[in-house]
């Protein structure tokens, strides 16, 4: 066996990205395929917690992070009709002094452009659709779409929620549909009207049934950003999303308060995703595949932790690698299970039942959470 074995990364999302760069900086031998011919810009934004921030950091891009995205003081939770603030959640200065980070929504687009020039090119093989692998215990073969044929030591699954790591692990189970819409849309920031609240920086807007959140997705706030959880009974499994209207958006929060119809007026182009979830997994790995991510744990977003776990993930398998020797898959395997699946369960609940944030609680558990400095715990005895 190569004094280092080759690990491959099945996707360059955020999880997988993040993930080639701390194998890399850690000397391991890596290769990441991806089934995109590139990446563009999408029109989405994300929130970027200190939890993740700090591993942003070990990467090399927490500053330019920091200079692209918008600093909110504070998270709002506020009722969508009354616009009265059920919640007011210290972010800021306090993030950094309190959680060792800061804390930013940022466009997705340019978080990822961030991890993917952070990775050399020689790293990054595109319009690799991985459709099939055989772990053949000595090594695994991976084949791709376009008849290609690679071999691997190791490969971790960041292929998303249809991860066909997934599959071969443990069958072909589509995922769940979670009975809602979230529509996203990325535009200009508007003027502020009269009788209007201001803008917040980070705002969800919240009835018993659905919400709309809010945040700029740039240092300069000329870029506004929303994301909502709106109940919908049916939707084909076959569409991952389509294009929504002003209209559709007028009926979905009629009678909602000024600012949130202002900004639907703002709109300039909207789309509709279907919330996709799975119950938590019996396996994270078998032999010489493992999985990260929406791969493991896809999640609906009403925590805005999805790619955090995912980033989170990656880091803790990296750690694990070290401790243990990446030869001694089978081992820091199990440790990384150990010490991640608890945690990604407890965002996946959270993020199920939408209560995050919605009154005033503490998140000191979530986003003070360091995943380099977490003291390990043991793997169970199977
Ligand atoms: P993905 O980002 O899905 O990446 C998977 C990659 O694998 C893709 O690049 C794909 O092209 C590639 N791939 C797939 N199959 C193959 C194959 N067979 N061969 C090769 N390549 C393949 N998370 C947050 O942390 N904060 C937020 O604010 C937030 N907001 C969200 C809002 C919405 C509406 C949604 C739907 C999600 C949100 N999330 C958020 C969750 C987040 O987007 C996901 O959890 C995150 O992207 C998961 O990262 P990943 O790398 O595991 O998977």
């Amino acid at each position: 066996m190569s004094k280092s074995p080759r690990i491959a990364v099945i996707g360059a999302g955020l999880g997988g990205a993040a993930t080639a760069s701390l194998l890399l900086q850690e000397g391991f031998d890596v290769r990441v395929y991806e089934q995109a011919p590139s990446f563009s810009r999408l029109g989405a934004g994300i929130h970027v917690g200190p939890n993740v921030m700090k591993i942003l950091r070990r990467i090399g891009i927490e500053d330019a992070l920091n200079a692209q995205g918008s600093h909110p003081d504070f998270w709002y939770s506020r009722h969508g009709l009354t616009g009265d603030v059920l919640a007011q959640i210290p972010l800021g200065d306090y993030a950094v002094k309190t959680y060792g980070a800061s804390y930013l929504t940022v466009h997705r687009g340019d978080f990822h452009a961030l991890l993917i020039e952070a990775l050399p090119e020689r790293v990054m093989a595109y319009s690799k659709h991985l459709v099939g692998v055989t772990d053949r215990g000595h090594d695994v073969e991976m084949r791709f779409a376009d008849g290609s044929v690679e071999h691997a030591d190791i490969v971790i699954g960041a292929d998303g929620v249809n991860s066909c790591i997934r599959e071969e692990l443990l069958g072909p189970e589509p995922p769940k549909y979670a009975g809602y819409l979230a529509h996203r849309a990325v535009f200009p920031t508007p003027e502020v009207k009269a009788g209007m609240l201001p803008f917040d920086a980070c705002v969800k807007w919240w009835t018993d049934d659905r919400h709309m959140m809010t945040y700029f997705v740039t240092s300069k706030a000329d870029e506004l950003y929303y994301v909502t959880g709106v109940p919908v009974e049916q939707w084909d499994l076959n569409d991952r999303w389509l294009p929504s209207s002003k209209d559709e958006m007028r009926e979905a929060f009629q009678g909602w308060h000024p600012t949130v119809q202002a900004l639907i007026d703002a709109t300039v182009e909207v789309t509709k995703w279907s919330l996709l979830e799975r119950d938590p997994l019996p396996l994270w790995s078998r032999g010489r595949l493992v999985l990260l991510g929406d791969a493991c744990h896809p999640m609906k977003p009403h925590m805005a932790q999805g790619a955090a776990m995912a980033i989170e993930d990656g880091a803790m398998l990296v750690r694990c690698f070290k401790e243990v020797g990446a030869h001694n898959h089978a081992l820091a395997f199990a440790l990384y299970e150990a010490n991640r699946a608890e945690r990604a369960s407890k965002v996946q609940r959270i993020s199920h039942d939408n209560t995050w944030l919605r009154t005033n609680e503490d998140p000191a558990w979530c986003f003070g959470y360091d995943v380099f400095s977490e003291p390990l715990v043991e793997p169970k005895a199977k």
